[in-house]
């Protein structure tokens, strides 16, 4: 019996394969006749649990997990932008963001100074 780190490993690699044949078929244009046959996931894998530590103690029950083997309550935050262009990218919409932030406090301003007669 494989232990539980073996068979999330397994379950990274049947997804790696099931990315690769959707990249293969979207770079031929998704053409009908080349949609790639349906990989079933392992009989193994598909009652897979996510088994972080809850709070109470107990092991999660969740089975809907993601490819690092955890739940989307357990799975961690984002560790952020990795590559400078990743980056930059984060950069511009921040300053997106405080530029609207800054309209939107602007124009509640305006308003309540029009209020005040
Ligand atoms: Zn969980």
């Amino acid at each position: 019996m494989d232990s539980r780190a073996e068979k999330v490993k397994r379950l990274q690699q049947h997804y790696q394969r099931r990315d690769d044949a959707f990249k293969k078929w979207a770079a031929n244009g998704y053409r009908y006749h080349d949609k790639p046959a349906h990989d079933p996931m392992p009989d193994d894998l598909v009652d897979l649990r996510c088994e972080a530590t809850t709070r109470a103690g107990t092991p999660c029950k969740r089975k809907d997990i993601y490819q690092n083997g955890r739940c989307k309550f357990h799975g961690g935050l984002s560790s952020g932008a990795k590559t400078a262009e990743g980056k930059a990218r984060q950069l511009t919409e921040y300053r997106h963001w405080q530029e609207k932030q800054r309209m939107r406090t602007n124009k509640i301003a305006q308003k309540n100074a029009h209020n005040e007669w």
